[in-house]
């Protein structure tokens, strides 16, 4: 299950039920015997929860400076003695022919959680953590399994995520090769449908627009996936193969110098997305997300700068986020503001941070939690704020108002750059889901913030501000000057309390 919360609170029990049911249908269907799989799960079950017990919540994990404890592989084995780290590591790298000793450097983001981990393993079962490292496994497997095991997925999917229907194959397998072979496909991509008139435009702005020009070069094309034999007749053989490419190539890193030049890995050019990376202080535009409805050059400029423009801004401002600002120009992770900045900075987010939680979700009495979904929103909030901004900028230039749509002549250009905005933030999901991609933790850098969080509380409650400020653009201020003074919390609360009215 996606968040440690769902293990822990009385809540979320009936999502245990769900989670257990999954686990059990997929052993039983493997071949397990009934009586066992039930025990076995059970114990599963238990163990996972003795493992959200010391995860650290969400949260609580904001503060980058206060998670980068840099240590060696050796201080690592005295902190938590349980594990042969040493070995470990050796075996691993191993595969790539990098040697490791005990003076190898590490950072180590959770020192709590992994002492933690070494007292759980010592007094755990070892048929319990086997189960559950094949289990582990195995869920990763599903997806490539008959027709059958993926039923009981998504069942699982449907009663944890609120997805209402199932993918259709073709969209599970596109997506398939778009994470896997994303250059590939994005080439292919990038020649059939991509108007190259889109990323010049852009490109003035910055300069990871688009794609990496290396995916139109055949020779390092074939170079990046040189090591991998596809067989049009052998799915499975085929998936192994990519893993084990995925694999070495991230143990390779370790010897290979950061190039903050370099497009990232995982952002691939057919993604609908777009992205901050913090450590590189570079942002990205994939050329799936230069587009309708985020970018045309055919649009009027109010869709242009309520789409593609807000989503810029959304990105800058996470250069200067709770963790963007951590990061200096460079993208080292080094304290660049006073202690003043850094005052008055917490003093606004708070203000974000309050705004946020007072929203409410009033099918399922949830609020959002304001602390965790902190960055989003001061990007939400900076991105639309710079995106007006450089609107009006744009029609003052012009000296005249952009021409209104045929059709929608009751709206002017001001409130279409809202509707285009408040248009591309609509989901798909059901509202009281959560804000985890259930296949996420293989796309993103750690260090990358995407646009499209998939945060269905921050995308409803954006629309619902959408609404607000469309018809009551006066109350709207309030919002505005919420991120421009800080301390001005009464007015924030006063605001949130109108927003539940609609
Ligand atoms: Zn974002």
């Amino acid at each position: 299950m996606p968040v440690r919360e769902y293990f822990l609170d009385e809540i979320a029990s009936a999502r245990r039920t769900v989670y257990r049911k999954y686990m059990y249908d997929v052993a039983v269907m493997l071949g397990a015997d009934t009586d066992t799989a039930h025990r076995d799960v059970e114990d599963m079950m238990q163990f996972e929860i003795e493992l959200a017990k010391i995860t650290i919540p969400t949260a609580q994990r904001r503060d980058n400076q206060e998670m980068y404890n840099k240590m060696t592989v050796g201080k690592l084995q005295q902190l938590v003695p349980e594990f042969e780290w040493l070995v470990c590591l050796q075996r691993l790298f191993s595969h790539v022919g990098i040697s490791i000793t005990d003076q190898e450097p590490l950072v180590v983001y959770a020192p709590s959680y992994l002492a933690g981990l070494g007292r759980l393993y010592k007094t755990t079962d070892n048929r319990v953590i086997v189960n559950y490292l094949l289990w582990r496994l195995m869920m990763n497997w599903v997806n490539n399994l008959p027709t059958k095991y993926r039923n009981i997925k998504n069942d699982y999917i449907k009663n944890i995520f609120g997805s209402q229907a199932d993918p259709p194959r073709w969209s599970e397998c596109v997506d398939f090769v778009n994470v896997k072979m994303g250059n590939a496909l994005g080439r292919l991509f990038v020649e059939e449908h991509f108007d190259e008139s889109s990323k010049d435009t852009a490109d003035a702005i910055s300069e990871k627009i688009g794609y990496a020009d290396s995916i139109l070069v055949d020779d390092l094309l074939d170079k990046e996936y040189q090591e991998v034999d596809y067989y049009p007749d052998r799915y499975v053989d085929n998936i192994i193969t990519f893993l084990k490419h995925t694999a070495r190539s991230k143990l390779r890193n370790l010897r290979i110098p950061v190039d903050r030049t370099k497009w990232s890995t995982t952002t691939t050019p057919a993604v609908v997305n777009a992205f901050y990376s913090a450590t590189k202080n570079q942002i990205m535009f994939p050329a799936g997300i230069l587009q309708p409805p985020f970018y045309s050059k055919h649009f009027p400029k109010y869709l242009n700068y309520g789409g593609i423009g807000m989503v810029i801004g959304h990105e800058i401002t996470h250069g200067f986020d709770d963790r963007g600002r951590q990061y200096d120009k460079d993208g080292n992770l080094v304290k660049w503001w006073d202690d003043i900045v850094i005052h008055r900075f917490k003093e606004r987010a708070q203000c974000i941070i309050d705004q946020y939680s007072n929203y409410t979700v009033p099918e399922i009495n949830m609020s959002v939690n304001g602390l965790q979904t902190q960055g989003e929103n001061i990007a939400d909030n900076g991105g639309i704020k710079e995106a007006y901004r450089a609107y009006r900028k744009y029609v003052e230039r012009q000296h005249i108002e952009e021409k209104r749509l045929p059709g929608l002549l009751q709206f002017s250009g001001d409130q279409l750059f809202f509707i285009n905005f408040a248009q591309k933030e609509k989901g798909d999901k059901r509202e009281d889901v959560d804000d985890e991609d259930e296949e996420g933790e293989d796309d993103v850098d750690d260090d990358d913030y995407d646009y499209d969080d998939g945060d269905d509380d921050n995308d409803m409650m954006m629309m619902m501000m959408m609404m607000v400020m469309m018809k009551r653009r006066r109350r709207m201020t309030s919002v505005v000057r919420c991120y421009a003074a800080p301390g001005s919390h009464q007015q924030n609360h006063d605001w949130s309390a109108q927003s539940r009215q609609i």
